[in-house]
């Protein structure tokens, strides 16, 4: 079959899905090693039967819901085109604004320690670390297949120096940081989203904590202050409606200047703060 003769195919069969022309031909491209310019610009070319056979099933993964991300192992992220696979989750344009937050708090050309929690692909720290490269960073995880998709990561944008640890949250940090940042869980495990989209075939280690959805952002704020620095900060992401009750936390928690950063959609989306020992000591 032609490359047009595909494309109209399967633009056929991803009428359904949002975006489904743009997808088909990032499936095809993808399937034959090209980019999407190349398919308009060879659209009479053959394509070999077997390469042909491959990408329709593609297509029907596709069509079944499996996220595109995951059918191409890729997802571009802040300036980078990462690997990503069913072992993490898939990075999403909200979590860049996370990245901009912390990168906020952090001056140019500091030598900080900087803690990304439960990394999963890496985005996060990566960001970081190259945008801050005369910083220290620290990329935790629970899950050492999440780990080695975060290594292959970094190499592969030759960002050699970050550490990556396996365990739970902080556990398998050691010392004192200027600023911790994390992604965590935040989606309840009944909530209908998980039921939807992307969500249904990504790690539900990675979206929800169980029914208690604040359960692993408590967590992080209560063991985050010994790790801190005095006036370090710590900055996560959280649901759209999970603003309020954050800043709730971090001042019972004895928190400082109190941010919350609303993402494109104007939902409240990050919410960061600072630490100060002596202060948190005096004022309980
Ligand atoms: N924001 C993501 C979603 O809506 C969830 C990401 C997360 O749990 N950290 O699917």
């Amino acid at each position: 079959m032609k490359v047009k003769e595909l494309l109209a195919e399967s633009c056929h069969l991803l009428a359904c899905v949002q975006d489904g022309r743009l997808e088909a031909e990032i499936l095809l491209s993808h399937s034959l090693g090209v980019n999407r310019a190349w398919l308009y610009a060879n659209s009479d070319t053959d394509v070999a039967d077997l390469t042909a056979t491959s990408f329709m099933q593609l297509v029907k993964r596709r069509r079944q819901g499996e996220p595109i991300a995951y059918l191409t192992g890729i997802r571009e992220f802040w300036s980078f085109r990462l690997k990503v696979t069913p072992e993490v989750l898939i990075p999403r344009p909200e979590t860049e604004l996370l990245v901009e937050t912390a990168l906020a708090r952090i001056p140019a050309d500091t030598r900080w320690r900087v803690a990304d929690l439960g990394t999963g692909s890496g985005a996060v720290a990566l960001a970081i670390a190259t945008e801050r490269p005369a910083c220290e960073v620290f990329a935790s995880d629970i899950s050492a297949r999440a780990l080695l998709v975060a290594r292959k990561n970094a190499e592969s944008l030759n960002l050699t120096g970050i550490h990556f640890l396996q365990g739970s949250w902080l556990t398998p940090l050691e010392g004192k940081f200027n600023g911790i940042v994390s992604n965590p869980p935040y989606v309840a495990r009944h909530d209908p989203h998980m039921q939807q989209g992307d969500c249904r075939f990504e790690p539900e280690s990675a979206l929800s904590p169980g029914t208690d959805a604040m359960a692993c952002i408590r967590h992080i704020a209560e063991t985050a202050p010994p790790f801190l620095e005095s006036g370090g900060f710590l900055a996560f992401e959280h649901g759209y409606d999970q603003g309020e009750a954050s800043r709730q936390l971090l001042l019972q928690l004895n928190y400082e200047d109190v941010e919350t950063i609303n993402d494109l959609a104007g939902l409240e989306r990050v919410t960061a703060v600072s630490y100060t020992h002596l202060r948190a000591h005096e004022t309980r």
